[in-house]
């Protein structure tokens, strides 16, 4: 493998990092805060959040069997996603890897920083095969993108593939897994200590139901996890939010209960999708949503709308046609759904 020196770009490596007034004074109790030019009033949140949120990682780092060292947090993966492109790929000579369909901010991502996309098909199982992945890269290739399971697809990635990959590739694997707590697989943020080249990407926006309060998780090697801090904005993660993901981490019962309440409304809804009338393929999932090919996925998804149901169009994406992608939701709003598809059934 590559070092993470020899992968970071020569800017980043070289630059001098922003020294906020918190990260200057360390270890000493004080009581008299006239150092960030805050407004002493309207206590609570008049002072700058913690910048590397120490109590959460601490409290995350136990959950999840990792060095608080090994965790970037960040708003929402996408930022993690935006500081992988940033921190490791040159604009117009570095490029990126990805499998395809998926989740589509990595391309953005790259668009934005001016890195070269390369999509290499899924099979027609939505497996990918790591000798394509590979034969897809060159010199100039600093990462490869995985999302397992994967969207828009929702199948979890076969695991020797994604091994092997790891064991190949010379560059960074980032393996997003936004939605592992719903599938059966055990995550791999299990084998960073013996994965130097392995950045999983993981969210509180699914199992742990809170997509507004914009928090996203890297782990990764801390020679990585460095170059992010060196990078990101000083205080990224806010106040409210490091508050509310302390008391979700307190719960853990609570989201382990809606995974298994989620799953099995996911195993329902699929079955009595599967048996409309105009409904060609369920594909299996592993996650909180599954994809329907169907016979007419523009016509169904613009009937739904004129409803007040919102599902997602694929059809545009590759391998993806006049396929609907649809998140379970409550056991009432599944009905409502199914209820309304079997009326479309009428016209
Ligand atoms: N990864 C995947 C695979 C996703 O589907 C999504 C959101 N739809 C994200 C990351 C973004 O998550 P966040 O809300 O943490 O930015």
């Amino acid at each position: 493998m590559r070092t993470i020196e020899q992968l970071t770009r020569p800017n980043i490596r070289g630059l001098k990092p922003y020294s906020s007034a918190r990260d200057e004074y360390k270890g000493i109790e004080a009581s008299v805060f006239l150092d960030a030019n805050e407004n002493p009033y309207s206590p609570s949140y008049n002072r700058y959040p913690d910048p590397l949120q120490h109590q959460l990682k601490e409290r995350l780092a136990k959950m999840k069997g990792v060095d608080p060292g090994q965790i970037f947090l960040g708003n929402g993966s996408d930022e993690a996603i935006d500081l992988l492109f940033r921190a490791f790929c040159e604009p117009a000579v570095d490029n990126v890897v990805a499998i395809d369909p998926t989740y589509g901010m990595y391309q953005v991502c790259a668009d934005i920083n001016d890195v070269a996309y390369r999509k290499v098909w899924l099979d027609a199982d939505f497996q990918f095969r790591a000798d394509a992945l590979l034969a897809a890269a060159d010199e100039h290739t600093k990462l490869i993108f995985l999302c397992s399971p994967n969207n828009p697809t929702g199948n979890d990635l076969c695991r020797e593939e994604i091994d092997h990959l790891l064991d190949k590739f010379d560059g960074l694997v980032v393996l997003d897994e936004a939605y592992i707590d719903f599938s059966g697989q055990p995550s791999y943020v299990g084998q960073l200590n013996r994965r130097p080249n392995l950045v999983v990407l993981q969210t509180f926006s699914k199992a742990w139901g809170s997509a507004a309060i914009r928090l996203g998780m890297a782990f990764a090697s801390p020679e990585i996890i460095a170059v992010f801090n060196k990078i990101k904005y000083p205080y990224n993660v806010n106040q409210l939010t490091q508050e509310q993901a302390l008391r979700l981490l307190s719960e853990p019962e609570k989201i382990q209960n809606w995974v298994s309440v989620l799953n099995k409304e996911r195993r329902q809804l699929m079955e009595r999708f599967a048996a409309l009338p105009f409904t060609e393929y369920v594909f299996p999932s592993d996650a909180n949503f599954f994809l329907a090919r169907v016979s007419d996925a523009e016509a169904i998804y613009n009937y739904l709308v004129g409803q007040g149901i919102i599902v997602r169009n694929r059809h545009s994406v590759s391998l993806c046609g006049n396929c609907l992608r649809i998140t379970v939701g409550t056991s009432e709003e599944n009905n409502i759904l199914l209820e309304a598809l079997r009326k479309f059934t009428m016209y």
